[in-house]
């Protein structure tokens, strides 16, 4: 952080460990089986994370006591990157996931009016937070 700071370098960052990415980023990026799913800045992506992908570590990750981040937790394996499932490729691990997810890739789209934070999935809904799909509850 001293030398980001004082040299003013910029830094490409690569980790699994979401507690040290929030403490050196300014923004991140968060890719699923070689798509990126997410991005904005480390404010946005950790208090209004939009896709199901990124909520569910966060929403388990046990440094995160105080934020009420209630999602289904991650469950079973990642699929094979070789072939990777049609549409979306979180489908097979995704508690919202629809027949839309498996025939049509999601595209990032803006989450905001700045276009800072994307997120590419079928049921988030630009600006509101609110799901597409009915019976579904809100993404955030
Ligand atoms: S596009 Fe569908 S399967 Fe993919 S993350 Fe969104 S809801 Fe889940």
């Amino acid at each position: 952080m001293d030398l980001k700071n004082n040299l003013e370098l910029t830094y490409l960052f690569i980790s699994h460990d979401l507690s040290v990415v929030q403490c050196v980023s300014d923004h991140v990026l968060v890719m699923y089986l070689g798509k990126v799913v997410e991005l904005g800045c480390v404010d946005d992506v950790y208090h209004r994370p939009r896709h199901p992908y990124t909520q569910a570590p966060l929403a388990s990750r046990p440094s995160n006591p105080d934020e009420k981040i209630e999602r289904p937790p991650l469950v079973g394996d990642p699929p094979n990157p070789i072939n990777p499932p049609s549409g979306c490729r979180f489908r097979t691990r995704c508690a919202y996931s629809e027949s839309v997810c498996e025939r049509v890739e999601p595209l990032l789209t803006a989450q905001d009016t700045t276009a800072s934070h994307c997120a590419a999935c079928h049921m988030v809904i630009p600006g509101s937070g609110h799901s597409r799909a009915a019976g579904v509850r809100p993404l955030v």
